[in-house]
């Protein structure tokens, strides 16, 4: 077989990299291992209204509940709202969320290989060995989209090396008392050292519960039995976890001579939430783009793809990088230290900035409001403001 592009991997960003990349005139494959595109699922599902729009996706039968607002819960258990007012993101179903972005990398005309799983790369001649249903198949692609999730191989293969870090998750889905099912919860401190933990509704009474940490099993049972506001709205009993992992901070490079590298595949995620649906679909449809005009342009060396790579450092190489300072500060706050800094963030006005200016796919902006219009917080903040310097 031969194809122009082959996307590898049909999550979101390979279907939306396919996608691009077929409406901008190149003939495209997407691949996905498993039989059933977004099974199984490894994720908390929620995005922002905005992520929803750059996936291109609207509203439809993938949305489970309209989130208008968190609470963010501190070791010592108070728990501070931050209004939304209006629905500002959405819990999604990933599966459906998922079958539906390669149904439109379909319909702009990208061909569909399920189940196939890319198993090796010939570099010199970009050729992908595939296995589908038992049998191996040669791929030759003018330009391979590595789109394969956080264990990369097409980056192993492609000698791009690895994120900088891995946070392993675990999740469950169970009976849940949210105190407003229209509001994610989020729990901080050493319930989950070096992250967070979080509840999702997804309806009145059922939420995804999660967290990241390493030794995420231990923490999810001891925070489900014991952790102050957890153990009291979560009624389940026993859990059937989903575990995953979350890569923080980009690959040095994405590129290299007819290969790109997209989504968790290249680190390209918010360090501050692990978010990365939309940095990922931002990234995804730059290079689908970008390797239909370098095919038509019959030049697939490194030097026409540095266009993928310097266009989405520039939409969001920078909220990464800062994103990976406050990450890297907060994961460094004691719980007491928490308790302190929630407590000053429980301010009327501070309150009224963060709901004002707070976007989850740009965390780095309220932070710079918060710095610059409550210099007080400085106190507490003073690491965070050290780190964005
Ligand atoms: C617990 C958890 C909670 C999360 N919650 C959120 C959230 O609430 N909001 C948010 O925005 N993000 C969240 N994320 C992150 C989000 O899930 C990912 O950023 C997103 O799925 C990245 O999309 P992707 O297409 O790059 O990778 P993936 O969705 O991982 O897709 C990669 C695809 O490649 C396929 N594949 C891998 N290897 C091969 C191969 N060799 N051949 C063929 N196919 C292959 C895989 O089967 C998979 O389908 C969460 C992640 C975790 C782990």
């Amino acid at each position: 077989m031969k194809y122009d592009v082959v996307a590898v991997g049909a999550g979101p960003v390979g279907s939306l990299a396919a996608k691009y990349s077929a409406m901008n005139g190149a003939e495209t494959l997407l691949i996905e291992e498993h039989p059933v595109i977004g099974h199984p699922v490894s994720c908390a599902g929620l995005i922002s209204v905005k992520a929803l729009d750059e996936c291109e996706i609207g509203l439809g039968k993938w949305i489970n509940n309209g989130i208008t607002g968190a609470f963010v819960c501190s070791p010592d258990g108070q728990e501070i709202p931050i209004e939304g007012g209006e629905v500002k993101a959405y819990a999604i179903d990933r599966e459906m969320f998922d079958q539906e972005l390669a149904k439109q990398a379909a319909k702009a005309g990208a061909d569909l290989l399920i189940p196939a799983k890319a198993t090796g790369l010939r570099k010199e001649e970009n050729v992908l060995e595939v296995t589908s249903q038992g049998e191996r198949l040669e791929i030759s692609a003018k330009i391979i989209i590595g789109a394969d999730g956080v264990k990369s191989n097409i980056a192993k293969w492609s000698d791009l090396g690895k994120v900088k870090k891995i946070l392993p998750s675990i999740q469950i889905l169970g009976p849940y008392d949210a105190n407003d099912p229209s509001f994610v919860e989020i729990f901080t401190g050493s319930v989950a050292p070096g992250f967070f933990a979080w509840a999702i509704p997804i309806e009145e009474d059922t939420a995804r519960i999660g967290l990241c940490a390493s030794r995420p099993f231990q923490h999810l049972t001891s925070m489900l039995k014991y952790h102050k506001v957890v153990s009291k709205r979560y009624r389940g009993s026993d859990f059937d976890p989903i575990r995953g992992a979350i890569p923080l901070g980009p690959l040095e490079r994405t590129i290299s001579k007819g290969i790109m590298i997209v989504g968790d595949a290249a680190g390209q995620v918010k360090p501050t939430s692990g978010g990365g649906i939309y940095t990922g679909a931002v990234c995804a449809k730059i290079a689908g783009e970008v390797a239909a005009k370098a095919i038509k342009e019959g030049d697939t060396s490194v030097e026409r793809l540095m266009e993928y790579e310097n266009r989405w450092r520039s939409a969001i190489g920078r909220e990464l990088k800062i994103g990976m300072k406050i990450n890297e500060v907060l994961g460094r706050l004691s719980d007491s230290d928490i308790n302190e800094l929630i407590r000053r963030i429980n301010d009327p006005k501070i309150l009224s900035i963060i709901s004002k200016y707070g976007d989850m796919d740009y965390p780095s902006a309220v932070v710079k409001k918060l710095i610059l219009k409550k210099p007080s917080l400085l106190k507490s903040f003073g690491l965070i403001a050290k780190a964005m310097r």
